[in-house]
């Protein structure tokens, strides 16, 4: 002690290397123990994924509170729920249509860029998921195709995601490079339940697939050249006048909620 007090230089040097030890030691802990899922969606930035209420991580890392044993820069390093939870919820079912059904024959690989969002208009009781499955694997609907059918309790995958279909324009980039996905509105289905279980599923598609919000678009934005009018109403009963409007916002802002859940860095996740 006399020592260190007798040799001011010797005192600062010890002191200095005190304080970098207590401050590395805690961001090696922020950085390594977080273990568990961490990534965001493969080809998406992280500028989106700031924490929220102000919980941010630096300002964590700084403070070094802890709660449940668990410090909140470590807590604050991972979404809120895993991809694979939210798509548990989905319920999908795989269905294939055979390689010989008219709805799969010519059809070619692709890399999806966008997901269109249809509804049937086929208010045929029990016209299910399963029911369209049936057709499409019997060739009753001609050449069409498109990778998913979804009601208030499953959605049914009839093409694998990587296999175009023919759901929207012909041979335009609606059917070149995006993922179909039907809602159904058979009598006794619950819309609202059908709409929240879609939106789940086409968060996780955006996900897997890192497609943009902004390329989860309704079949409305595909013209379909010859037609009149070329610009179909579909999904309807998400469009207004026949457009996107309030409707299609509030369907975005659900899809944007799922997906944030499992991409946003959030504390929630972490401590469950
Ligand atoms: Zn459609």
């Amino acid at each position: 002690m006399g020592r260190l007090l007798a040799n001011p230089l010797i005192f600062a040097v010890t002191l200095t290397s005190l304080l970098v030890t207590g401050c590395s030691s805690h961001r090696t802990l922020s950085v390594g123990g977080a273990g568990g899922y961490r990534g965001g969606p493969v080809g998406m930035p992280y500028s989106n994924s700031a924490p929220r209420n102000g919980e941010g991580s630096s300002s964590a890392a700084g403070s070094g509170e802890s709660r449940k044993g668990v410090p909140v820069s470590v807590r604050a390093l991972v979404p809120r729920k895993a991809p694979l939870v939210l798509l548990s919820e989905v319920r999908v079912h795989k269905d294939y249509l055979p390689k010989s059904a008219r709805g799969r024959k010519g059809q070619s690989s692709m890399r999806p860029r966008y997901i269109t969002i249809h509804s049937t208009q086929n208010w045929s009781k029990g016209a299910d998921p399963w029911r369209h499955s049936l057709a499409l694997k019997r060739s009753k609907l001609g050449s069409l195709s498109w990778h998913y059918t979804i009601d208030q309790s499953v959605a049914v995958q009839h093409l694998p995601t990587n296999i175009t279909g023919r759901h929207a324009d012909f041979n335009g980039p609606g059917n070149k490079y995006s993922i179909g996905l039907e809602m159904c509105e058979h009598k006794g289905n619950s819309l609202s339940k059908t709409i929240d279980r879609t939106a789940k599923l086409a968060a996780y598609l955006m996900y897997k697939h890192g497609i943009p919000l902004s390329k989860v678009v309704p079949h409305y934005h595909w013209p379909r050249h010859g037609m009149n009018p070329p610009h179909k109403n579909c999904p309807h009963f998400l469009l207004d006048n026949g457009r996107p409007g309030r409707r299609w916002r509030g369907f975005q802002s659900r899809v944007k909620y799922y997906h944030d859940l499992i991409t946003v860095q959030g504390p929630s996740y972490a401590i469950r």
